[in-house]
């Protein structure tokens, strides 16, 4: 489509986007040039008709003007549709094109990156930002194009009749035009800022929609309306300052183009009087000069687009800088298969440059073994999982696997190893068997309800309407939160990935559901590296280690029984959740899932 490497600067990108459809575009010019060329026929023929047909009394000649004015019509006619045909639908491919290309831009973003963008945003630079496109290479670009050849066609015709009248016309246009291009550069920066408020207000309604239960519990309906009439208020104010500046273009053009048609009138009036031109002549200088005006008109138009379109394509340009995160996969080494052991080696990572959540986190997991994290709130449990999916890399240590180091394998071999069952775990629009052979779409029926009863999905899916055909998710049938984990477990079956991260619900389910996600779990575990972030008793007495993550830093490192005795800081935490431990520390937790603990 276009050279790889970021342009510097939204021409570069135009250019490079109109060099791309360059032979479609050449195509388009060729028909244009006939459509321009048949439609000079219509102002050639009062100089005919006055000239000749009536000067010269040839009423002869009367059909042939009429047989070439409505050939040159349908010349005309043909050449534009052949052109909206060219033109319309190569645009449209190449919108296509790029909003594929940008959503797969955004797609790669590192987590970092995506955190701290608004997702309404992202949508925007996806759906409207692409579609400035349109206008470099669609029928707006032949529409363009076609005015200026119709103006220096015409103004060719003009210097042809009347050199003298014409330059003066001319020099009466040339002074707003200058004005006119002194105001588009100011009006650029103002379409940037309006793309840039569209996507915030766009966003901060996004999320509103997407957050609507909250919104309604709390009654902040009309406050979210208050935010959202606040953003289209300012988004008002920068189109007002937009439009009064076309506006005023607008009405600079018509003024100029009034004006040489009155400079037309009183000399070419004159020259006639006087005999040095032909009343033909004059009839066929007034329909050139109407060819030569009108596209004055659409001056302003045209640069508003053009400036618009620019803008568009810097925000294109800045999703395009971002530096996707499997960049320089092809040079990591591939992963191949692994047996699945993994290390974190002296890890600290940071968010923020200065407040570190991992600090100097060291541990193994054997192949096979299951590694439970416990530890409080905020103490860095959900970041370990995002350093394992290498969303963030450490900012020291190093995180290996098989004793190699993450860093230096293809990231993309690297997730295809993983399967992970995150806490509310997303569910698609669409069917069951659709959600759950996300990982691995080529599956085949029997493998997705083979999966689907592994995980001890059946009681669900034979209770929905279509059974594995509902449709669940956004426009579907919801699901419980129980129930959802136990499809995102269904998932992780079917993926059959080596290394599975858990993170188990701290929502209790109901006891059913609970020894149903616990078994579905304990039949995935089986000969993988698992790691769990833990809140149940069960899932943690048979870790085969336990890793207690405080502030950060890993305090304790051990198996259930091991930590009990050590009466540190697991045996604390345990106290809390679980209860008091018995004497001799065999960690019987009390209270809570008796049922569980006592197994
Ligand atoms: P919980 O059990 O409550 O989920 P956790 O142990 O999983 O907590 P983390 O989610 O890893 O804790 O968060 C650790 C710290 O990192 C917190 O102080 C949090 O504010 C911060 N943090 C988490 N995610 C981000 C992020 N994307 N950007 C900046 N800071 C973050």
């Amino acid at each position: 489509m276009m050279a790889k490497e970021t342009p510097s600067t939204a021409w570069e990108l135009a250019k490079a986007i109109v060099w791309a459809q360059r032979s479609k575009l050449a195509a388009g010019l060729a028909l244009l040039f006939v459509d321009r060329a048949a439609g000079f026929v219509v102002p050639i023929a009062p100089k005919v008709l006055l000239d000749e047909v009536v000067g010269k009394q040839r009423a002869d000649l009367l059909p042939w003007l009429a047989a070439a004015v409505v050939v040159a019509s349908l010349v005309q006619a043909l050449a534009l549709f052949g052109l909206q045909r060219i033109l319309g639908l190569s645009a449209e491919l190449v919108v296509l094109g790029w909003r594929r290309r940008i959503m797969a831009r955004i797609t790669r973003m590192p987590a970092a990156h995506l955190d701290g963008t608004q997702s309404g945003a992202l949508l925007s630079r996806i759906m409207d930002d692409a579609a400035a496109m349109q206008n470099l290479v669609g029928a707006q670009l032949a529409r363009w194009t076609s005015n200026i050849l119709t103006a220096l066609g015409a103004f060719v015709a003009l210097l042809w009749i009347d050199w003298k009248m014409t330059l003066l016309a001319l020099a009466f246009a040339a002074l707003p035009g200058l004005g006119l291009d002194l105001a588009h550069r100011k009006l650029r920066p103002l379409f940037r800022e309006r793309g840039e408020l569209r996507a915030e207000v766009a966003g901060r309604l996004a999320q509103t929609l997407s957050g609507i239960r909250v919104v309604k519990a709390y009654g902040a309906e009309r406050r979210e309306q208050l935010v959202f009439t606040r953003g289209l208020h300012r988004l008002f104010r920068v189109m007002s300052r937009t439009t009064n500046r076309r506006g005023t273009m607008g009405a600079v053009a018509a003024v100029v183009s009034a004006g040489v048609i009155a400079i037309v009138v009183v000399m070419g009036g004159r020259a006639i009087l006087a005999g040095t031109m032909s009343l033909g002549d004059f009839g066929s200088y007034v329909a050139f000069a109407l060819m030569f005006a009108a596209p004055l008109l659409d001056l302003p138009e045209i640069a508003t687009r053009v400036t618009e379109t620019l803008a568009d394509l810097d925000r294109v340009r800045a999703v395009e800088a971002v530096i996707p995160e499997d960049e320089g996969d092809d040079a990591r080494e591939p992963l191949g298969a692994i047996r699945g052991e993994i290390a974190f080696e002296d890890v600290s990572f940071a968010y923020r440059p200065g407040s570190p959540v991992l600090r100097g986190v060291s541990f193994h997991a054997k192949a096979g073994t299951t590694t439970a994290i416990v530890g409080p709130s905020g103490a860095g449990k959900s970041t370990m999982f995002a350093l394992l999916m290498a969303f963030y890399r450490p900012s020291r240590g190093r995180l290996t696997i098989d004793g190699r180091d993450l860093a230096s394998v293809k990231l993309r071999d690297w997730r295809k190893r993983l399967a992970v069952v995150l806490q509310d775990d997303f569910l698609f629009d669409g069917t069951m068997a659709e959600n759950i052979a996300l990982p691995r779409p080529n599956a085949t029926r029997e493998e997705i309800e083979r999966a689907a009863s592994a995980a001890h999905c059946d009681e669900i899916v034979s209770a929905l309407p279509d059974g594995l055909d509902t449709i669940v998710g956004e426009r579907g049938l919801k699901l419980s939160g129980g129930q959802r984990q136990r499809v995102a477990i269904a998932r992780a079956i079917l993926a059959d990935a080596p290394v599975l991260l858990f993170d188990e619900a701290t929502s209790s389910l109901d006891s059913e559901s609970e020894s149903a996600v616990h078994d579905a779990m304990k039949r995935l575990a089986l000969a993988r590296t698992v790691f769990v972030i833990a809140h149940r008793l069960s899932t943690i007495r048979g870790a085969d280690q336990i890793l207690v993550l405080d502030r950060g830093e890993l305090v304790e490192c051990g198996t259930h029984d091991e930590l009990l005795q050590r009466s540190g800081r697991y045996r604390a935490l345990h106290e809390a959740q679980f209860g008091a431990v018995h004497a001799g520390g065999d960690g019987h937790g009390a209270a809570i899932e008796p049922e569980v603990a006592s197994r």
